[in-house]
């Protein structure tokens, strides 16, 4: 929301029913999530909070001062009491006999965990002694949108001292670490009454020795700034005026549809990455603006934001008053290139001699006018994450050209925040990438038994996926299921039916805007059917034929264009049947839709050869458990062809299998999984089957 529309005011949440019987870290944790529920408080991961509690010393039993304070990673609204760093008070005072002055902060760091109270093993984050130097029992350091607009004015302090009088104080800028630490102690010692700071290009800090009091003083300064922004910025030309109108919603979501893929392929050379499109009000204000090649020019400038989106976005050249997206796609590989170079030169320009080594020179935010926003990153939830700090961004931009000159941070200063050792240290630290993280999958039948299982494993390996069935109460209880386990970033569905060549194209179209592409397809949808020749209709027969056959050449079809868009290679996976090699009674338009299936698969591993599509086909045979065909006429008539009872079905399909074993939806998930991974990166054309053994089906 832009920080103009204040129309509801911050609400104070505290409930003194809640919070009187609470010890003062409890207090302190829900001070931190109350103010972390509301992103105009703070972004996403942005900011921390304090409090200097009096504690028994677990080894001399001493009344000891220990700081609470949000440790390294993490978020205010979502921390939980172990999400705090302990330390003792006297020992990070004790640490300024150490300091050997500014060009030495970094290594103040290291002598964090020599200050850890009671063996605590979350690490205290680079902020620290933001906090433990302000003479006050709490401290909360937001990033709301409204005072980094201040913070990012080029008359900050003089609009500090206007809003807020002697209030609040104004701190040049300053990269985080001890020596800002030093600069807020001596900042408190001068001006005793002060309740804050505002640093530039940052954010606010406030404090007091009453958590209740620090929180809603917190809210009181940044309500302060909204409103004076609101009334400031009232009936003023905002970014310079409009000079596009949005395209209509429809047309915006299907120009992203088309660029997503071409832009993933361009970036995505050494890990693939998963695209965000956001479209909302105040984007679509600023991709439309007269002033948004030069403001989007100047970076962003709150440390937070530009770490997760670059210091700048690439501006797609796109005219939504003459839209022809195949002229922005011709030009979208130079201006990809430009951006890389520009980013190299950058890197080379500011780089000190022990910098870590150039990062992905791609650019992480695309502009279209008329359009929105695209976002991408090496995964769902921080390209989206990526994406709400660009908004983030964008409200302070607003907010500060409009009252203001924008500034973005110096470059020199930028570049020294996103090369930090620190931060190197803290992404040398992160977990390897899963096996599929990255990729974005299609699974068609997803809401089924097959289905579900496959796009489970898929996503066990970090994979995105959508889900894509006729089945639509199947499709909103499998997503519901998946995403309790797995996060709803990562998960999609799209109620289409895969004989309808429409339906299926606007289901990959909304795959590339809600991810940005696709990597895997697992063709699935399927229907099973019974019926001795003389009495299959030419209904049931085109039936097989529409879904097993035609079904799977177009979902095939869709998927290799936006494959060959992409060029990125990819994994194509049919999940067929025994009964696609091996003959049975009673089932000739199943059996032969299925052995096209197969033969198609054939056919488009060749094809698809040449772009590192690789093609192989899953062979199930008796799935019984958590398939949805075995729970309709396909069992009572399987069941009589072998002249059984239905409860004995799975039992004789186990007895007649060479290994003596049922076969799960587990089991040709495995095997899809095998497909679709580089654990497979040499096979194409090949067929798994995965029936517990039948000689019928041995391939040759
Ligand atoms: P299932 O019925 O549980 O899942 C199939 C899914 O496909 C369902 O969710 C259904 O809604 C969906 N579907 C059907 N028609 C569709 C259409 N026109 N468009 C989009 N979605 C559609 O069955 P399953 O056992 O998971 O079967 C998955 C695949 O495995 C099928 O292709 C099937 O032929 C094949 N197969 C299954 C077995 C088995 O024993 N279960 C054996 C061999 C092959």
């Amino acid at each position: 929301m832009p920080i103009t529309a204040a129309a509801n005011r911050l609400a104070n949440l505290w409930d003194d029913s809640k919070a009187d019987g609470m010890t003062e870290p409890e207090k302190l944790l829900y001070r931190s999530n109350l103010l972390g529920s509301d992103k105009r408080i703070t972004n996403y991961g942005g900011g921390n909070t304090s409090a200097k509690v009096m504690e028994r010393d677990p080894l001399t039993g001493a009344e000891v001062e220990v700081l609470w304070v949000k440790g390294s990673g993490g978020d205010v609204g979502s921390i939980k009491m172990d999400g705090f760093s302990t330390l003792y008070m006297d020992k990070l005072r004790a640490l300024k006999g150490v300091y050997r002055g500014v060009a030495f902060e970094d290594e103040m760091v290291g002598y964090l965990p020599h200050c850890t109270f009671n063996l605590n093993p979350r690490a205290a984050s680079i902020d620290t002694p933001l906090h433990a130097y302000v003479p006050k029992a709490h401290v909360d350091h937001m990033h709301p949108d409204a005072i980094i607009a201040i913070a990012a004015s080029k008359n900050s302090k003089d609009l500090t001292a206007t809003i807020f009088g002697n209030e609040i104080g104004w701190l040049p800028w300053k990269r985080p670490g001890y020596e800002l630490g030093l600069w807020l102690g001596q900042y408190c010692a001068e001006n005793p009454d002060a309740k804050g700071v505002v640093l530039e290009s940052h954010g606010l800090f406030t404090w007091d020795d009453d958590a209740k009091v620090c929180y809603e003083t917190t809210l009181h300064i940044i309500t302060r700034a909204m409103e004076w922004f609101e009334a400031e910025t009232r009936g003023k030309t905002v970014f310079g005026g409009a000079r596009h109108e949005s395209l209509g919603a429809a047309d915006r979501r299907a120009v992203a549809a088309a660029l997503m893929p071409a832009i993933r392929g361009m970036i995505s050379r050494d890990h693939r990455m998963v695209g965000h499109f956001d479209d909302q009000p105040a984007v679509l204000e600023f991709v439309n603006a007269a002033r948004m090649p030069e403001l989007a020019a100047l970076g962003t400038s709150c440390p937070d934001h530009f770490l997760r989106t670059k210091i700048r976005p690439l501006v797609v050249a796109f005219d939504p008053a003459q839209p022809d997206v195949a002229t922005t796609l011709a030009g979208l590989a130079d201006a990809v290139a430009a951006y890389r170079d520009d980013y190299t030169a950058y890197y080379t320009r500011c780089k000190h001699a022990n910098s870590p080594a150039l990062r992905d020179p791609n650019a992480v935010v695309y502009l279209a006018p008329g359009v929105g926003m695209i976002t991408f990153a090496k995964d769902k939830a921080t390209a989206r994450i990526s994406g709400e700090f660009y908004v983030n961004a964008i409200n302070v931009m607003r907010g500060a050209s409009t009252v203001s000159e924008y500034c973005g941070l110096p470059e020199q200063e930028a570049f020294d925040i996103e090369y930090w050792l620190l931060e190197e240290a803290k992404l040398q630290r992160m977990p390897k990438p899963k096996s599929l993280a990255g990729q974005i999958a299609f699974v068609t039948g997803g809401a089924g038994g097959i289905g579900s299982a496959t796009a489970e494993r898929f996503l066990r390996e970090g994979a995105c996926v959508m889900l894509a069935d006729i089945d639509e109460a199947a499709l909103a209880a499998t997503s519901t299921n998946l995403i309790s386990r797995f996060g709803r970033d990562v998960i999609r569905t799209a109620r289409v039916d895969v004989t309808d060549e429409a339906a299926v194209i606007a289901a990959y179209a909304e795959t590339a805007v809600e991810f940005g592409g696709v990597d895997l397809l697992v063709s699935n949808a399927g229907i099973a059917s019974s019926a001795p020749i003389e009495e299959t209709t030419l209904a049931l027969w085109n039936r097989n034929m529409d879904i097993l056959s035609t079904g799977y050449f177009l979902v095939s079809r869709e998927a290799f264009k936006m494959l060959r868009a992409q060029g990125l290679g990819g994994s194509v996976v049919f999940i067929a049947s025994k009964n696609g090699l091996a003959a049975s009674p009673n089932a000739a338009a199943y059996c032969t839709a299925k052995a096209a299936e197969i033969h198609l698969a054939r056919c488009l591993a060749l094809e698809g050869a040449g772009a590192g599509i690789r093609v192989n086909v899953v062979n199930p045979d008796a799935v019984l458990r958590g398939s949805k065909i075995w729970s309709g006429d396909w069992l009572k008539e399987r069941a009589a062809a072998y002249g059984k009872d239905t409860a004995e079905l799975e039992e004789h399909y186990r007895q007649r299998s060479l290994l003596k074993r049922s076969v799960l939806p587990e089991d040709i998930a495995e095997a899809t999984y095998f497909f679709a991974s580089d654990l497979s990166a040499k096979s194409t054309g090949n067929i798994l089957n995965v029936d517990a053994g039948n000689v019928q089906s041995f391939t040759r």
